[in-house]
């Protein structure tokens, strides 16, 4: 079973969240693979009523890295579990760049959605120039290790890697099968040999940057890879459906 996230960023409102999943859930098959949808955190209830009982899961995009009330604009780990989320978004490369996050963000944030008893989804990548002067590994590395500094083995369960290359994010441009390959072990040995090699064969790894029902299939034989995280293509309902029957 593959995990596939749907990354719908700052699109649809509530009304058309509900049109969306009308369209949406009947064309998918949520026993074959675990599928999860990040809605905006506006839209999260109107979701959680349309996929209760179909084995759809939600997420919620950010989570406030405090847990105290004076955080305007923020939101926390109860409202966004209440409202249907069972997962959060951690160090999207948007927040990191735009909002200023990084990797003590990211471990504050981790914690805090843990202890909401929410799931992770961590998100790693390295950029073109971290690429091109082939620091790529050590950059997968330091963000991995900082953003779980003082996570328990057994939390592991509950975090999904999500090697996402900033140069391959809405570009168009993806890494080749051997370059993906390469990158995924590196993510699962910097866990190997800070937690245990069993940690490190067990979490799931996702990836995501620019996948099309046109170009997915190259990684399909990767078995590696526990599953996908899908931006732009995700936001047209039957084309999504389409990508998540060819895994
Ligand atoms: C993303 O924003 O995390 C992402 C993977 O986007 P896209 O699929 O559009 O590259």
């Amino acid at each position: 079973m593959k995990k596939i996230i749907g990354n719908f960023k700052m699109n649809q409102t509530p009304s058309q969240t509900k049109d969306y999943l009308i369209n949406f859930l009947p064309r998918v098959d949520a026993t074959k693979n675990e599928i999860i949808l990040c809605f905006p955190a506006t839209s999260l209830t109107t979701a959680k009523f349309l996929v209760e009982g179909r084995g759809v899961k939600l997420g919620g995009q950010n989570i406030c890295d405090e847990e105290i009330n004076h955080n305007m604009g923020e939101v926390n780990g109860v409202m966004i579990r209440e409202a249907g989320a069972e997962y959060v978004v951690v160090g999207h490369s948007e927040r990191r760049s735009k909002y200023k996050e990084n990797t003590r963000t990211n471990n504050r944030k981790i914690k805090i959605a843990l202890k909401n008893r929410l799931k992770v989804i961590l998100c790693v990548g390295e950029n073109l120039a971290e690429r091109n002067t082939l620091k790529m590994l050590d950059s997968l590395k330091n963000q991995i290790e900082e953003s779980l500094k003082g996570i328990y083995e057994n939390e592991l369960q509950h975090i999904t890697i999500a090697y996402e290359p900033i140069w391959a994010i809405g570009t168009g441009k993806l890494p080749t099968n051997k370059e993906l390959e390469n990158a995924v072990k590196a993510i699962r040995k910097v866990i190997c040999d800070d937690f245990s090699e069993k940690a490190g064969q067990s979490i799931d790894v996702v990836y995501g940057g620019s996948l099309d029902a046109k170009n997915i299939g190259q990684y399909l034989k990767l078995d590696t890879i526990d599953g996908f995280f899908v931006g732009g293509s995700c936001l047209d309902p039957a084309g999504f459906a389409q990508i998540i029957k060819l895994i």
